[in-house]
This record gives structure tokens, C-alpha cells and sequence, in this order.
């Protein structure tokens, strides 16, 4: 790829390892990232004109694929009254309306610019609604780069939190208290010490940042039943699952209901949007109704909440859904099936339109040990194999994939032949 490798030389430059978000620069597989100029469907077009059918899909928001007549001009027809206000506008209620009509969980929303700062604020607005200062995460999840989140796991449960950045203040690290997933005897036991502190839990309620990892049967349950016996705020991050697995999230998926949900990605259809909600008894907490602060020059921006709503409308047609997961079903079993024909030890986890593959005997990962005991170096050959192929895999073994409505049958068919190919050369 010369035309990538020159761009990314002159990337470097000025940009911070030549990269506006870490997992872009393929530091997790190697080699240099490919800089693409188009995308139109299930495609994308590189810099040097290479064709590729994309699985990254801007890291989820393009459910419906990327460039969908219907998103870029409520984008155009948007953008030519103006770009920003700050002040009201009706796009933003009509917005409000339909988040909480789909996701009944929320009576009321506040639009952000991202996924990093809704689950910020989702957080700022537990503890100030509780009047407690701990928070509970998991093993694995990510919730964006805020500095209460970033912060793993002390080496027992109930150690105090480490910053997993320089800059993260080590007595902020200590109020999160990471668990391992899928294991609600962890957490019981955690908040049989300490529950009557904790703020809030914040999950994934299917972990898409560790390779895709569903919940085990009780784990979300189970997370509900102890926030309701300490008075802690559940908190659901559907910034990936978002009208993704389901036109109500995972939380309808599973029947679960959290006090307040992140969402992101798809909610923007592509523009930097993020927005937060929950029950109306702790939303009234935030400014300027209650004390609890958050503002955003640019939250519910125009444009963006166009982009927004045309991607959420195509995502409420019928059989949208089902017919993502079936055709993600397809192609996990499909690829599966070569693994097991060239002898290459694989698993994976589906749900919906997210999707991941597992280079490990292990037939059923459920947690973050497994998917860190995985073979990253055959994933590594395997994602260049892929991209060699014309397809385009997050350039991490520790992502999900997604399926969106714009790959065919044929794409899908396509890449599992090319998995075949790629498989039989490991
Ligand atoms: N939560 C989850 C579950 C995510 O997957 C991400 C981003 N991958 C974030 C939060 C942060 O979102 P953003 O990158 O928009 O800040």
C-alpha cells in the first residue's frame, strides 16, 4: 500500500503517532494503517483505490452502511440552513422523542458529542444522585477514556483501582472497583463489603471491547437485583449495542432494565453524537433542572442529529434486525466451518450484528482471561490474510466486528471463501 505508507509518513508529523484514536495505527496487528477516501455500502474504497468489505464500520455507527442516500441528504439538507446554533432546535425534541420511545428504559435524554462523554456524565450523575463515590466495572469493558474509566483492576477484587494512564490521579483510580465479567458471585461478594459505598455498576451489557463477549445467563439480571438491594444506579453502556443487537439495545434483548443507558455509534449515524437517559427521577438531576452539571456547545448539533434520526429510521424498518443477525449467524458459522476444515482451533460469539472470532480451543469464551489467552499472533497472520483479501477486520484481536445491513449475501459468501484461503495458509 505506497500511497497509505506516504500518507502515513506525513501523518506522523504532526499528529501523535500519525492518529486521531490509538487502535487506528495498527499497533495491535502490525504493519501500517490503510487511508481510505470512500465508502459506499458495505465498502470501502482506500486511498490507492483498493476495494475492501469493511467489518469495522467506523467502529459501529454504520449500521445501514456507509454513505445511505437517506443519511447524506438529511446531512446536506441540514447543513445548508446552517451548521450550529446553541440555542434550541425542534430536531433535538424530535430526537428525544424517539430515543425514548425506543429504549423505554429512558424518559428523558441529554445528546453529548460521544460515547466517552456520556458514560462520563452517566457517572458524575450516579455519584451525585447517590451521594457515594465508588463505582463498579468489569474486566475488559470499556467505557471511553474519562478518568474515573480508565482504571483497572488492583490483584484482588476489592484492592483499591490503578490507573491504567499516567495523568489518571491515583485517589480518583481508587473509587473504581473493577470485577471480573460474567461473574456475579464476584460482585455480590465485592458489595457484601462494600455496596452500601457504591454510586453505580457500569457494564457492557454485551462486552464488544474485548472481542465480542455476551452475557452469561443471570449475569445482567443478577447486576439489577444487587443494585436494587444497595441503591445503586445500573448503568447499561449501549454505546455499541445501541439499536444494534435490537431496535431497543441489548436491554430489550435481554429484558433487563438499567436506571440509565450511554448510548452512541449508531445514534449519530456517523457524526460525533453521544447521549445519555434513564428513569426521570434521576435524570431531573442534571443542569439545568437539578445541581448535577454537564454542558455541550455543540451537543445536539443540527447536522448531526439529521444524520442521527435517518440512520435510526432505517434501523426501525422491518425485519432490519433480524435480517443483520441472520446474516451475521452466516457468516461466523461459515468462517467456523473453514477453520475446522484446515484444522485451526476456533470459536466465536455472535449477537445480532456484532460479531467475534476466538484463535482458542476454548469453545465458549465468556470472560476476559479467555479472551486475552487467545492466540494473537494467528490473528495477526489472519487480518493481513483478510485485508490481503480485500476484506477489512478491526485491526485488533480485541474487537468486535459488525454486520450491517448493506452487506449482500454475495459479501458475505465472498469473505467467508476468502477466510477459507486465508485459513488454509496458518
Ligand atoms: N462505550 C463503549 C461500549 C464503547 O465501545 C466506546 C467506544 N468504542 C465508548 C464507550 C466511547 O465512545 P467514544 O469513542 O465515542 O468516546
Amino acid at each position: 500500500m505506497p500511497h497509505s505508507h506516504e500518507l502515513f509518513t506525513a501523518a506522523q508529523k504532526h499528529i501523535p503517532g500519525g492518529v486521531n484514536s490509538p487502535v487506528r495505527a495498527f499497533r495491535g496487528v502490525g504493519g501500517e494503517p490503510i487511508f481510505f477516501k470512500r465508502g459506499e455500502g458495505p465498502y470501502l474504497w482506500s486511498e490507492s483505490d483498493k476495494k475492501y468489505i469493511d467489518y469495522v464500520a467506523s467502529w459501529g455507527p454504520m449500521v445501514a452502511g456507509h454513505a445511505h442516500p437517506d443519511v447524506i441528504r438529511a446531512v446536506q439538507e441540514s447543513a445548508a440552513n446552517g451548521l450550529s446554533f446553541g440555542a434550541p432546535t425542534a430536531i433535538e425534541t424530535e430526537m428525544a422523542d424517539l430515543l425514548c420511545e425506543l429504549v423505554p428504559s429512558m424518559d428523558m435524554v441529554r445528546m453529548v458529542n460521544s460515547g466517552t462523554e456520556a458514560t462520563m456524565t452517566a457517572i458524575r450523575l450516579a455519584r451525585g444522585v447517590t451521594g457515594r463515590d465508588k463505582i463498579v466495572k468489569f474486566e475488559g469493558c470499556y467505557h471511553g477514556h474519562s478518568d474515573s474509566l480508565l482504571v483497572k483492576a488492583g490483584s484482588g477484587a476489592l484492592t483499591l483501582g490503578v490507573p491504567n494512564s499516567p495523568g489518571v490521579p491515583a485517589a480518583l483510580a481508587e473509587h473504581t472497583i473493577t470485577l471480573p465479567f460474567n461473574d456475579i458471585e464476584a460482585v455480590k461478594e465485592a458489595f457484601s463489603h462494600i455496596g452500601g459505598q457504591v454510586a453505580g455498576v457500569i457494564v457492557e451489557p454485551i462486552a464488544g471491547n474485548m472481542n465480542c463477549i455476551p452475557p452469561v445467563a443471570g449475569f445482567l439480571e443478577g447486576l439489577r437485583e444487587i443494585c436494587d438491594d444497595y441503591g445503586s444506579v445500573l448503568i447499561f453502556d449501549e454505546v455499541m449495542t445501541g439499536f444494534r443487537v435490537a431496535l431497543g439495545g441489548a436491554q430489550a434483548h435481554y429484558g433487563v432494565t438499567p436506571d440509565l443507558t450511554t448510548l452512541g455509534k449508531v445514534v449519530g449515524g456517523g457524526m460525533p453524537v453521544g447521549a445519555f437517559g434513564g428513569k426521570r427521577k434521576i435524570m431531573e438531576h442534571i443542569s439545568p433542572l437539578g445541581p448535577v452539571y454537564q454542558a455541550g456547545t455543540l451537543s445536539g448539533n443540527p447536522v448531526a442529529m439529521a444524520a442521527g434520526l435517518a440512520t435510526l429510521k432505517l434501523a426501525m424498518q422491518p425485519g432490519f434486525h433480524h435480517d443483520i443477525g441472520k446474516k451475521t449467524d452466516r457468516l461466523v458459522k461459515g468462517v467456523l466451518e473453514k477453520a475446522k476444515t484446515h484444522e485451526i482451533p476456533m470459536s466465536a460469539n455472535a449477537v445480532g450484528g456484532m460479531f467475534g472470532l476466538f484463535f482458542t480451543d476454548e469453545p465458549n469464551v465468556t470472560n476476559f482471561a479467555q479472551a486475552t489467552e487467545c492466540n494473537v499472533d494467528r490473528f495477526r497472520l489472519f487480518f493481513h490474510g483478510m485485508l490481503n483479501e480485500g476484506v477489512y477486520l478491526a485491526p485488533s484481536a480485541f474487537e468486535a466486528g459488525f454486520v450491517s445491513a448493506a452487506h449482500s449475501e454475495a459479501d458475505i459468501d465472498a469473505t467467508i471463501e476468502a477466510a477459507g484461503r486465508v485459513l488454509s495458509t496458518l
